[in-house]
């Protein structure tokens, strides 16, 4: 395939998509509905603000596909939203879910905002009102959101408290990523991090590969990135660079990474975090090391980029940061790339289970939640490598394929949905 360059994450996600459909010879009428999410909605709403003035605000909720169950998946608060970019993420998750054998089918959603932008209270505002406006394309049984970027699980609280006070007082199981006074799992708060840890594992025994003292850099230290690398020092790995929206920074020796992710909540950024050498993104992406995780945001690693790259693997914990160009390059460079609907699909995993516990009053310890989260993720993570092998495709490949033909055997017995 021909390097092509995309701004619009949109065209990255159709092309990944179409990469797939082809190689399996997808049936065409399934390809032609997984083209276009069956409902983009877009909302804009008033907030007032602690002054007394009023701002409109934009949101989305895009619904790609509900064959396999309700829809799924996460709600961004991002000043850079846009609907292709939802709908790229809406896709991905409906492939997500099916690859892990979720009962759910793909959404995403997001409000237009910077959230460092507004107060906690103006925060609440906007979480409330836009669930209040949202309530009747939503439900445990319609479509579940969960955290994503920018948001956590105080908003997830707000937004589930005002959908139950509209209705049955204790239906909690509309939104996942709660916190555990509120109905959320055990575990859900670091399940994507663990996702990605396990993934890394996996490559590593697969790959005759010792983890311990191996170093590896990082871009993004929000909840996937501080998480990530938080089990990433256990297993005796060293954090050589890190990087945000505001700096990037490099560390011989490497970063505390514990200290790392309480100056990150603090002041929720890394700008003038106190040790460290501040690099360029350029330079930061060029560190000699054996793991690179892009754990913030998409299209981070395009051709440059990936010409630059010095290490084995790149991991994508954060959706869509490699391009198609990108994933030529790594692959014409020999650096393994374990994709994104596969590394980081431990966040819905262990948010399918916070849905189960809420729809049957139950309540799972910690280490249960864990322990079915690395089995799932090994069982996984190990169907995607025998299909990579066998068939002789990446491992994006490998994981869109299984995932299209979950659904392609669901359609072929039950139809398109005509009436
Ligand atoms: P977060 O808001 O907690 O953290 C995002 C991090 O990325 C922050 O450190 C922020 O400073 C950094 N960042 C934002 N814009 C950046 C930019 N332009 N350049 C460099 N750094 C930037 O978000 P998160 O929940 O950790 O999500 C990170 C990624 O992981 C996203 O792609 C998200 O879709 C994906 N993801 C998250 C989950 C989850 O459970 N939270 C699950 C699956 C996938």
């Amino acid at each position: 395939m021909s390097a092509e360059k995309f701004t619009n994450l949109y065209h990255l996600a159709t092309a990944q998509l179409n990469q797939a459909i082809k190689i399996c010879n997808l049936d065409d009428t399934v390809n032609t509905i997984l083209q276009q999410p069956k409902n983009e909605i877009i909302i804009n709403f008033p907030l007032r603000r602690d002054d007394g003035s009023h701002q409109l605000l934009k949101s989305y909720r895009v619904q790609h596909n509900n064959i396999l169950g309700p829809y799924k998946g996460g709600l961004r608060f991002s000043e850079h939203i846009y609907l292709d970019e939802v709908k790229s993420l809406s896709m991905w998750m409906t492939i997500k879910n099916s690859l892990q054998g979720l009962p759910y089918g793909g959404a995403k959603g997001g409000v237009k905002i910077n959230p460092n932008n507004y107060s906690k209270g103006e925060l609440e505002r906007i979480s409330r009102t836009f669930c209040k406006y949202m309530k009747k394309y939503i439900g445990p049984n319609m479509d579940i959101p969960a955290p994503d970027m920018g948001t956590n699980s105080q908003i997830m609280d707000w937004m589930s408290d005002t959908y139950q006070s509209y209705g049955d007082k204790h239906v909690n199981s509309t939104f996942t990523g709660k916190s555990i006074e509120c109905g959320g799992s055990q575990g859900r708060e670091e399940a994507t991090g663990y996702g990605v840890v396990c993934c890394i594992r996996r490559w590593a025994r697969d790959n005759n590969y010792d983890l311990r003292g191996k170093s590896y850099i990082i871009q993004g230290f929000g909840n996937v990135g501080s998480n990530t690398a938080k089990l990433l020092s256990q297993l005796g790995m060293i954090c050589l660079g890190v990087g945000d929206h505001t700096r990037y920074i490099k560390s011989e020796e490497g970063f505390n990474v514990f200290r790392l992710s309480d100056y990150n909540k603090e002041h929720r950024c890394l700008k003038d975090y106190p040790t460290g050498d501040t690099l360029t993104k350029e330079e930061f992406f060029s560190i000699k090391c054996d793991l690179i995780i892009p754990a913030a945001c998409e299209l981070v690693i395009c051709g440059e980029e990936a010409n630059n790259l010095n290490c084995k693997v790149v991991v994508e914990a954060a959706n869509g940061p490699l391009d198609l160009e990108a994933d030529d390059i790594c692959k014409q460079r020999n650096i393994h790339v374990i994709p994104d609907i596969l590394a980081n699909s431990g966040g819905v995993v262990v948010s399918y289970y916070e849905w189960l516990q809420n729809n049957r009053s139950e309540y799972w310890k910690h280490e249960d939640v864990i322990n079915k989260l690395d089995q799932r993720m090994v069982e996984t993570y190990d169907k995607v490598l025998e299909k990579h092998k066998k068939d002789n495709v990446s491992m994006r490949m490998a994981a869109y394929i299984i995932a299209l033909q979950n659904i392609e055997k669901v359609y072929k017995r039950v139809g398109i949905g005509e009436i």
